[in-house]
C-alpha cells in the first residue's frame, strides 16, 4: 500500500450520530484513511471510572445508565440498527454483568470495565461507515496493541505489537476501512489493560508505527495545537507547523490535545502528524513534523495543575554523596515518576503530577513518602500549577528570564527550573493563580509577533 493514514477521532468527535456523521465525511473524502481508532463517546469513559469507584451496585448502576442513554443515542439514529444491536447488546450485557459481580474493583477489573467506552464507539462507529456504503470492519485492538500488565498504564511493547499488526490487521486493510479503539489493549495472557486517560492519541500513533503509516491524523475539537489552551485566553493561536521536540514538550506538559507519548512513535519512524478539528475540517490544522521552517525562542505555554511539591531535607546530605540517589531508589521503586527537580545545600524539591497523564492512576505516594521519612524530614505542598514556556533555545536566548519576571512581579512563584532544556523553561504558582499568569505571559510573549 502506497500511502496510508491512520486517523483517530477523540470522544467529543465520536461523542453522538451527528458528531460520527462529520468524521464519516471526513474518512469518505480521503482513500489513503485505512485504520479508524476511535475514543470513547464524550464523557463514557468518566462514567466507566465512576463505575470502578463505587462500591454499592446501585449507583454503578445509574453509571450504567448514562453510558446506555448516549449508546442507544446513537444506535436508534442509525438506518439499520438491527445490524449493530445485537453486538451492541452483548458489550452491554458484559458489563451489567461485571458491574454486580464485582466487590471491589483490582487494577485488571478496572481496565476491564474502562475499556467499554471504546468497544461501544468502535461498533456502533463503523455501523455509521457502512451505512454509508463503505466495506467497514470493526477490529478489536486487543489482539494487536500488546502492554505489560501495568494496569492503568499499560506499557506497549512495540516490537510485538508489530508482528501482530502483520499478521491480524495488516491483511484487513487493502479492502475496508478497519475501525479499532483506542487506549485499550492486553497483557500476554489477554488481559484488558489501558494506556492512561487519553490514551487513545498514543494508540493511534502506535498502530501508525506498527502499520508504516505515511501520516497520523489527530481530529479533536479544536483547529489545531494553540499557542496555549484557547479556553485559557482568546489570544490563543493555531499553530501551523511545529516540530516533534516541542509538541512533544507541550504534550508532557499538559496540553491535553495531544497524549505525552503521542510523538514517541512517531518520532521513531518520522511520521508527520496532524491535528485538526473534525467540526472544521476544512479550517486547516497544525502540522507536527521533524524539521520546520520556523524555530522560534517562544512557541507555546502550557498548564497543569493539580501538582505536588515534595521537598525532602536533611542535614546528613550537606557535602555527602549518594543522598540522592537514596532519594531517587526509593521513588523510582514505588513507580514514581518526578517532573521537576531543584536541589539546594540540604534539600531536594520535586514535583509529582499525581494522578495526572504522566503517572499511573493507581500508585500511591504514601508508601514511598514514609521511606523517605525514614531518614529526612518531608514536606508536602499541593494545589500547585506547573506552567511551562515552550520553546527554542531557551537556555542560550538573552532576556528570557526577564520576560518571566516582568510578568510574575507580584506572584509567588514557588519553584523554576530553567537550563536542563532548551525547550522548556518551567515553574510552579498556585492553583489559583495559574490562569491569569498564562494569560498575562501569553499577552507579554505572544501579542507583540
Ligand atoms: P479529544 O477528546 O479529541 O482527545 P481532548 O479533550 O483530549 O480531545 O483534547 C482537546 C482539548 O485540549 C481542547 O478542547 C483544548 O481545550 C485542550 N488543549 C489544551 N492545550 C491546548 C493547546 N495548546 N492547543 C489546543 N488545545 C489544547
Ligand atoms: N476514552 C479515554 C479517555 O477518556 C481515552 C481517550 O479518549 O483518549 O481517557
Ligand atoms: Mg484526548
Amino acid at each position: 500500500m502506497s500511502k496510508l493514514i491512520v486517523a483517530k477521532f477523540g470522544g467529543t468527535s465520536v461523542a453522538d450520530f451527528e458528531a460520527m456523521s462529520r468524521c464519516a465525511d471526513i474518512i469518505l473524502a480521503e482513500p489513503a484513511i485505512r485504520l479508524v481508532v476511535v475514543s470513547a463517546s464524550s464523557g463514557v469513559t468518566n462514567l466507566l471510572v465512576d463505575i470502578t469507584r463505587h462500591a454499592d451496585v446501585a449507583e454503578r448502576y445509574t453509571c450504567y445508565q448514562g453510558i446506555e442513554r448516549i449508546t442507544l443515542a446513537v444506535l436508534n439514529r442509525l438506518d439499520n440498527p438491527q445490524q449493530a444491536a445485537p453486538e451492541i447488546e452483548t458489550i452491554l450485557s458484559a458489563l451489567r454483568e461485571l458491574i454486580e459481580n464485582g466487590a471491589v474493583y483490582s487494577g485488571t477489573h478496572k481496565d476491564e470495565i474502562q475499556s467499554f467506552g471504546e468497544r461501544l464507539s468502535s461498533v456502533l462507529f463503523a455501523q455509521v461507515l457502512r451505512e454509508r456504503g463503505a466495506s467497514a470492519l470493526c477490529f478489536d485492538a486487543r489482539r494487536v496493541m500488546r502492554t505489560d500488565s501495568r494496569f492503568g498504564k499499560g506499557e506497549p511493547q512495540v516490537n510485538q505489537i508489530s508482528e501482530l499488526c502483520a499478521v491480524h490487521l495488516q491483511p484487513l486493510l487493502a479492502d475496508n476501512i478497519v475501525v479499532t479503539q483506542g487506549f485499550i489493549g492486553a497483557d500476554e495472557i489477554g488481559q484488558t489493560t489501558t494506556l492512561g486517560r487519553g490514551g487513545s492519541d498514543y494508540s493511534a500513533a502506535l498502530f501508525g508505527e506498527a502499520l508504516s503509516a505515511s501520516v497520523v491524523q489527530i481530529w479533536t475539537d479544536v483547529v489545531g495545537i494553540f499557542t496555549t489552551d484557547p479556553r485559557l485566553t482568546e489570544q490563543a493561536r493555531c499553530i501551523k507547523e511545529i516540530s516533534f521536540d516541542e509538541a512533544a514538550e507541550m504534550a508532557t506538559f499538559g496540553a491535553k490535545v495531544l497524549h505525552p507519548a503521542t510523538l514517541i512513535p512517531a518520532m521513531r519512524r518520522n511520521i508527520g502528524v496532524f491535528v485538526g478539528s473534525s467540526r472544521e475540517p476544512k479550517a486547516g490544522g497544525t502540522w507536527i513534523a521533524k524539521d520546520v521552517k520556523d524555530r522560534p525562542p517562544y512557541r507555546a505555554i502550557a498548564l497543569r495543575k493539580s501538582q505536588t511539591l515534595i521537598t525532602v531535607k536533611s542535614p546528613a546530605m550537606l557535602h555527602a554523596a549518594g543522598f540522592l540517589t537514596r532519594v531517587f531508589d526509593i521513588l523510582s521503586r514505588h513507580q514514581i515518576s518526578v517532573d521537576l527537580v531543584t536541589t539546594s545545600e540540604i534539600s531536594v524539591a520535586l514535583t509529582l503530577d499525581e494522578g495526572g497523564m504522566t503517572s499511573a492512576f493507581n500508585v500511591s505516594v504514601e508508601p514511598a513518602l514514609s521511606e523517605l521519612r525514614s531518614f529526612c524530614e518531608v514536606s508536602v505542598e499541593q494545589g500547585l500549577s506547573l506552567v511551562a514556556v515552550i520553546g527554542n533555545h531557551l537556555h542560550s536566548s538573552k532576556g528570557i528570564t526577564g520576560d518571566l519576571f516582568n510578568t510574575l512581579e507580584r506572584i509567588n512563584m514557588r519553584l523554576i527550573c530553567h537550563g536542563a532544556s532548551k525547550h522548556n523553561l518551567c515553574f510552579l504558582v498556585q492553583d489559583a493563580d495559574a490562569p491569569g499568569v498564562v494569560k498575562q505571559l501569553h499577552q507579554n510573549l505572544f501579542s507583540a509577533a
